[in-house]
């Protein structure tokens, strides 16, 4: 099959949480089973360009016809660790992706419809014809709208869409101008219910929604966030559109990648390890301690890792820091936030924390040291509000981390309580709460610290029975397969 990834990330070039870790994932499973498959992205000026191998113009002169006039454009092409990848970059005043950052700016809307606009434009002008597109979240929604009002009738009438929700918290609700930027002229048809009309908002268009309508198949990632988005109220006021269309809706549990995500093989770690050497993982710990300047004392070490949003838990993460280091733990956060109150809130703390030998606060993003923190820490704690997958807990299983979550969307996929899990006992992989509070948090904490201390030849087991999971793209990558070859046929 010849697949396409339309897509606003692509780790490690591009990358802000798991989306950019499940399209790169993805694409090199379906790889190695032998199929085709090419990803589009915009050329951001913050790519990691040291990740792209032998970048050249693939498409010089591209038009891309936006407003009433078309924006010139080049296509560059460039492996990114062997997957084939395509950046769009245009030229104009606005400077769509010259903006020093992925996303946050006033105008997302319009960089994300121009980028939808202009993957298609340059599919159909290099006479591309894919069996399967797909794109992802409300960044590429437009895809298939475009398609199916347009691009359908000038010659693609042969691509098939499949639609990944990775997160309904950002829908890309805008106004009326982006039907006008991107062509779609016909204001009362598109302003409906049945179609981009915002559910909640009527004098707005929603992307997202879009998305939904348009595809031919729609999933999420995970099957308990599948659940939750029809039949609860977490749907951010997609409901009623889900509800509609729930006949082409499907939860898929993401995978992770084990050539970059493998403790036994990890170059960005001092020392190696797998399920039969799990003492070797203390080497880990060591070098964690040093780079950060913590003592060397019997204390485990807890960890975040992730961004620092509302949907994580900002109260919640906040209570882990004050509960591990007042109950004999060592705790250290890598995460970044893109919203500045937020920010600030964890910048205190860091301060507070300053001169503290138990705990240290990293407030960057750095994928290298990522692999560090995953691979020294004991612990990692995951107390989202809502999550729709959640990368952070299956990496930390494998590494031997063991998870404490709080049970929501993917996190209750994948994580299975040691006292209260319905599994055999050698499934059982970590702690869970239910309740979005701190006695809840406290809960799980209280049993994980208690049990590293009293017991640690049952805390080592449950490990090792993480790392024994296999959270590969294996299952995935045929599911995602099951759902093109459904679609083909249509
Ligand atoms: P989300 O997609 O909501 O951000 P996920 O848990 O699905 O959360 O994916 C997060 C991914 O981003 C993981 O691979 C995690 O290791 C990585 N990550 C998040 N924050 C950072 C950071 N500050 N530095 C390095 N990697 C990070």
């Amino acid at each position: 099959m010849y697949i396409v990834m339309i897509a606003p990330e692509c780790a490690p070039v591009a990358k802000v949480g798991g989306l950019g870790d499940v399209v790169f994932g993805l694409c090199r499973e379906l790889e190695i089973r032998g199929h085709s498959v090419e990803i589009i992205l915009p050329k951001y000026d913050c790519l990691r360009h040291d990740q792209i191998f032998d970048l050249r113009l693939a498409f010089k002169d591209l038009w891309v016809p936006w407003y009433d006039r078309a924006v010139h454009c080049s296509v560059y092409f460039g492996f990114v660790h062997g997957r084939k990848c395509f950046f769009i970059e245009p030229h104009s005043d606005h400077n769509y992706f010259n903006r020093g950052a992925f996303y946050g700016q006033v105008d997302d809307d319009q960089r994300f419809a121009f980028f939808s606009k202009a993957a298609l434009e340059f599919l159909l002008k290099s006479n591309k014809h894919p069996d399967i597109i797909h794109c992802h979240d409300w960044q590429t929604g437009l895809v298939p709208v475009l398609l199916y009002e347009m691009y359908k009738h000038v010659g693609m009438t042969h691509p098939r869409i499949c639609y990944t929700l990775h997160n309904l918290q950002h829908q890309g609700v805008t106004k009326e101008h982006i039907l006008r930027a991107t062509g779609l002229n016909r204001h009362s048809y598109f302003f409906h219910q049945d179609r981009l009309q915002d559910n909640f908002n009527h004098a707005a268009i929603n992307m997202m929604k879009g998305g939904i309508v348009y595809s031919n198949f729609v999933t999420t990632v995970s099957p308990h966030y599948a659940w939750e988005i029809l039949n609860t109220t977490q749907n951010f006021g997609l409901g009623h559109t889900l509800q509609i269309h729930r006949n082409k809706v499907g939860g898929i549990l993401n995978g992770i990648d084990y050539d970059v995500w493998n403790p036994e093989v990890d170059r960005h770690i001092p020392r190696q390890y797998g399920v039969n050497s799990l003492e070797e993982k203390y080497e880990n710990k060591r070098a964690l301690r040093q780079r950060f300047w913590l003592q060397d004392a019997l204390k485990p070490i807890v960890c975040y890792i992730g961004r620092l949003d509302e949907q994580k838990g900002v109260p919640l993460i906040t209570h882990a820091i004050h509960y591990c280091l007042s109950h004999g733990c060592q705790f250290v956060l890598l995460g970044t936030s893109a919203d500045a109150r937020i920010g600030q809130h964890f910048a205190r703390l860091k301060q507070h924390y300053n001169d503290n030998p138990d705990c240290h606060l990293e407030l960057s993003f750095n994928e290298e040291l990522s692999h560090l923190i995953y691979a020294g820490a004991e612990m990692i704690v995951v107390p989202s509000q809502f999550e729709p997958c959640g990368l952070t807990q299956m990496i930390a299983l494998r590494y031997g981390t063991v998870p404490i979550v709080r049970a929501t969307g993917g996190l209750a996929d994948t994580v299975f309580d040691i006292n209260h899990s319905d599994r055999p006992c050698h499934e059982r992989n970590g702690y869970v709460f239910n309740h979005f509070n701190a006695p809840g948090l406290e809960s799980a904490l209280h049993r994980a610290i208690g049990m590293w201390y009293s017991y640690p030849p049952h805390f080592r087991e449950l490990a090792t029975n993480g790392m024994r999971y296999d959270y590969s793209w294996n299952h995935p990558g045929g599911d995602y397969l099951n759902v093109y070859e459904l679609i083909r046929d249509k």
